[in-house]
């Protein structure tokens, strides 16, 4: 039987960073549609997605439908369903919800990505997918630009990396589904509330995860200067 793989659009989250705009930051427009809208028309050319899931919180599910029946021709194989309290949660609704069409066997894969980064490029999801499949998990990383100094109590250096083993993670993270819901599963409460990132599940249990390079273009919209950029970088055509 083919391997199954599921695009999953991680939208679940109220991006309080963006201020008092009335709508969450996946769905404000840039160059005259939804950036979700972005993201997605990137994962739907992609005839391997068994299906591509995408995540809102519950008040914005009817209206997440609407506007994927205005802009997307074919949107048959897109589910849209509720996500979770934290990014991680949303990824396990996703996993919850391939389990339940009886579809989650070992070597399902999921290519989970953040609904506000429409830039992620087709060969950034191309090699997600490959390594993914080859090595279990992987995660999208463009080496940092800046030195990286870490401060435990926010007053003080605590210490400075070398900057040539430091990258920047984005997105998209991916990973064979069920693998990734037993490790999760077998974390603490407390290592749970820690977690940003779904790929320290793995470094937390010592499994690996192979990089896949990034590009700096691809942005996670999160301040309103973000949206400003976004709209320059799509040169107000609707293309990138
Ligand atoms: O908050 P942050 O900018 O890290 O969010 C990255 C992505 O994760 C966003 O697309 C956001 O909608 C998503 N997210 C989610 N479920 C949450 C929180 C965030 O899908 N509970």
């Amino acid at each position: 039987m083919n391997k199954r793989i599921y695009g999953v659009i991680l939208a679940g989250g109220q991006g309080t960073r963006m201020g008092n705009s009335e709508k969450p930051k996946q769905f404000l427009v840039i160059a005259g549609k939804p950036v979700i809208i972005h993201t997605l028309e990137k994962f739907i050319v992609f005839s391997e997605f068994t299906e591509i899931i995408v995540l809102v919180p519950r008040p914005w599910i009817a209206y997440t439908r609407d506007i994927i029946k205005q802009y997307v021709p074919d949107e048959k194989h897109i589910a849209i369903i509720e996500g979770g309290k934290t990014r991680n949660e949303t990824i396990m609704n996703a996993i919850e919800y391939i389990d339940n069409q009886e579809q989650l066997d070992d070597e399902t894969l999921i290519i989970t990505h953040d609904s506000v980064r429409p830039f992620v490029t087709y060969r950034i999801i191309e090699e997600n997918i490959k390594y993914a499949g080859e090595c279990g998990a992987c995660d999208t990383v463009i080496p940092a630009s800046d030195t990286i100094v870490e401060s435990v109590d926010g007053s003080y250096i605590s210490s400075i990396p070398e900057r040539r083993m430091m990258y920047q993670g984005q997105t998209p993270q991916s990973f064979r589904a069920k693998r990734l819901r037993e490790l999760y599963e077998s974390l603490t409460t407390e290592e749970k509330d820690i977690l940003t990132d779904a790929c320290k599940i793995y470094v937390l249990k010592n499994e690996p995860v192979h990089l896949v390079e990034g590009e700096v273009s691809n942005i996670k919209i999160t301040y309103p200067h973000d949206l400003r950029v976004a709209e320059a970088i799509l040169g107000g055509n609707g293309q990138c």
